[in-house]
C-alpha cells in the first residue's frame, strides 16, 4: 500500500527498462566470468572503484532509473545491493590479475551478493506487473482487484494502533453530463478527477475506481477528523475545477462523500459498506459534501441512510 502512485506509462516503460538493465546486467557477468575463467586483462572499469556506475546497469541505474523508480522502495536496494557486488567482483578480479588463488569464500559472497541483487530486481518487476494488471484502464487508478487485500492489511496495521480512514467519492450526477455531454466527455471528466484525486493525496494514500463514478480513497495514518478535512478540501477544488464540454464551453462536476475510520473490530467489507451508507447520506442531504459514518446509520438500507 505504501508503494508511490506511478502512472501506467511509467510503469511500462520502468518495466521495459529494467528488463534490459537485466539483460546487460547478464552480458556484464558473462564477461567477468571469462576474464576470471581465461585469466585475461579486466576492463580498467570494472576494477575502478566506482565500478557500480560504470557497468551498463549501472549506467542505466543512475540516470533513467533515477527518473523513474527514486520513488519506488525497492529503487535504493538495488542500488545498495548492486554497489555491494562490484566491490565483491573487484576483489576478484584483483586476485585474479596478482595470481593469487581466489578462495570459494569469496567467490561464494560475490555469488551471494549477486542473487540479492537479482531478487530485488525481480522484486521490482514483479510489483510493477502486479500494480500494472491492477489498473484500471481508463483512470489508471488501481482498480477493485487488489483492494480488499490493500485494504486488509491496513486493518492489521489499524489493530497495531494505526489509524486510517476510508471514503467513498461519488460523482454527482454523473448521468446527466453523459446524457447533456457525451460519454467521450463523461469519461474525460471520470479522468481528470481520478488524476486530480491522485496528484493531490500524499504519495500513501490510495484511489481505487470501486466502479462507474465512484472511487474509494484509503487514508493510512489519518483519523476521522483530520480524513474529513482533507476530503472535504478536496471536494471544494473539485467543485471549482473545469472540464472542457468539447468545445461547447466548460462546466463543473460535484462530488459526495461517505467516510468512516477502519474499524478493528469488523471485516474491512464492513467499513466499506459504512463508507457507501454514509454516502448515501451525503447524496441524500444535498450532494457535494462528505458525512461521517455513525451508528445510527447502521442498521438502514444504505438508500435509507440519508433520512436518519
Ligand atoms: P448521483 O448523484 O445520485 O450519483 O447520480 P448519478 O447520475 O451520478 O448516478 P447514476 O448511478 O444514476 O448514474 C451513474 C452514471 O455513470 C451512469 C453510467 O452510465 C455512468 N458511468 C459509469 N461508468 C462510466 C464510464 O466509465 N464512463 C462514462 N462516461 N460514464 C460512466
Ligand atoms: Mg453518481
Ligand atoms: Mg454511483
Amino acid at each position: 500500500m505504501a508503494n508511490p502512485i506511478l502512472h501506467d506509462e511509467l510503469m511500462r516503460t520502468a518495466l521495459k527498462e529494467l528488463e534490459q538493465a537485466v539483460y546487460n546486467h547478464d552480458q556484464w557477468a558473462e564477461t567477468l566470468y571469462g576474464t576470471l575463467i581465461c585469466r585475461s586483462t579486466p576492463d580498467e572499469r570494472d576494477i575502478s572503484a566506482d565500478a557500480h556506475h560504470n557497468c551498463r546497469f549501472g549506467q542505466w541505474y543512475h540516470k533513467a532509473g533515477a527518473t523513474i523508480l527514486k520513488n519506488h522502495p525497492g529503487y535504493a536496494e538495488i542500488g545498495l545491493e548492486h554497489e555491494r557486488m562490484h566491490q565483491y567482483a573487484i576483489s576478484l578480479l584483483r586476485a585474479s590479475m596478482q595470481n593469487v588463488p581466489i578462495s570459494f569464500k569469496d567467490y561464494e559472497r560475490f555469488l551471494t551478493a549477486l542473487k540479492r541483487l537479482k531478487l530485488e530486481i525481480a522484486t521490482v518487476q514483479n510489483e510493477l506487473q502486479t500494480a500494472l494488471f491492477n489498473l484500471d484502464p481508463l483512470t489508471g487508478t488501481p482498480s477493485r482487484i487488489g483492494m480488499l487485500s490493500g485494504l486488509r492489511e491496513q486493518l492489521e496495521l489499524v489493530r497495531r494502533k494505526h489509524a486510517c480512514a476510508i471514503a467513498m467519492m461519488d460523482l454527482d450526477h454523473f448521468k446527466a453530463i453523459n446524457d447533456k455531454y457525451g460519454h467521450v466527455v463523461g469519461d474525460k471528466v471520470l479522468v481528470g478527477f481520478a488524476h486530480y484525486l491522485m496528484a493531490h493525496l500524499r504519495p500513501y494514500d490510495k484511489v481505487f475506481r470501486y466502479g462507474g463514478e465512484e472511487f474509494l480513497i484509503c487514508l493510512p495514518d489519518t483519523d476521522r477528523q483530520t480524513a474529513c478535512e482533507i476530503i472535504s478540501r478536496l471536494l471544494e477544488e473539485l467543485a471549482s475545477l473545469p472540464f472542457n464540454a468539447d468545445g461547447k464551453g466548460e462546466f463543473h462536476v460535484t462530488v459526495s462523500s461517505g467516510l468512516t475510520a477502519l474499524d478493528p473490530d469488523i471485516p474491512v467489507e464492513q467499513s466499506i459498506d459504512r463508507a457507501d451508507k454514509a454516502l448515501y447520506a451525503a447524496k441524500a442531504r444535498g450532494r457535494n459534501r462528505v458525512v461521517v459514518w455513525d451508528a445510527s446509520m447502521n442498521d438502514l438500507p444504505a438508500e435509507d441512510a440519508g433520512e436518519a
